[in-house]
């Protein structure tokens, strides 16, 4: 009797409330993202992120892993996994979706990958190159393995609540001072920047397109962890912050 009328008052609160308020992001937010899988973001990149206690979304494209010296070995992603990464898809070939008929199975069998290899049922979808129809998108919605969908060469910036995302925003770093402005910028609006790197080369080795120095990586991860320490902002993973916003947590 008593628990029914406690279940009953419950019941009444419930009403007389609503459902609970969305919660107001009070600070702004930035996620770091690695794409594609070469193995230099596991040899340069994870130590630096490990120094300064940030972690990431990594973009798997899965067909190369293990398969390709240029890529990462599974161990290696399993390492990004074991220090607190989220494990990502980036499709199985790195090639454009709408070149293909047969583009279902790079979404697909993107996520059987991770979850054979590594153990990891993704919730991040990259399209290689940030190309997507409507059609992909619309797929990648209805079948129910993925989130959200992050595409790539954008300002990265993104707000906090209201966002599509099927449609997030990412910049491709190519500057230090370009991507910790961004990071102020989130800090200060409250907003969500979203920083994407590629293959990260040694300073003396002149990168090729898509590639980065290590020492613009290692000052982006400096300044992020720098307005992270005093308070500005929060570091998350893309499937952090959405799933918030889908209420799938
Ligand atoms: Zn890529």
């Amino acid at each position: 009797m008593k628990l029914r009328y406690t279940l009953l008052a419950l019941a009444a609160l419930a009403i007389a409330t609503g459902p609970a308020p969305a919660v107001a992001a009070d600070k702004g937010v930035v996620s770091i993202t690695y794409d594609d899988c070469p193995e230099t973001q596991w040899r340069l990149g994870l130590p630096v992120a490990k120094k300064h206690d940030l972690v990431g979304t990594v973009f798997v494209s899965t067909g190369y892993v293990g398969a390709d010296p240029w890529c990462m070995t599974w161990e290696n992603v399993a390492d990004f996994k074991e220090a607190g990464w989220e494990i990502a898809s980036h499709a199985v070939h790195h090639i454009e979706m709408y070149k293909l008929n047969d583009w279902v199975s790079e979404i697909v069998g993107s996520a059987t990958d991770l979850m054979k290899k590594v153990g990891v049922a993704p919730v991040g979808f990259a399209p290689p190159y940030g190309e997507a129809t409507d059609d992909h998108i619309n797929f990648i919605r209805e079948i129910g393995i993925y989130r959200y969908v992050v595409l790539e060469s954008g300002d990265g910036f993104n707000a906090l609540t209201g966002y599509d995302r099927y449609n997030l925003d990412r910049l491709a770093v190519t500057s230090a001072k370009e991507a910790c402005a961004l990071v102020q910028k989130a800090a200060d609006e409250d907003a969500w920047a979203i920083l994407l790197f590629h293959g990260i080369r040694p300073a003396k080795e002149s990168p090729p397109d898509y590639e980065l120095h290590l020492e613009i990586h290692n000052e982006v991860l400096a300044c992020v962890a720098k307005a992270r320490d005093e308070g500005l902002i929060e570091v998350k993973t893309i499937s952090q912050v959405v799933a918030k916003e889908c209420d799938c947590e």
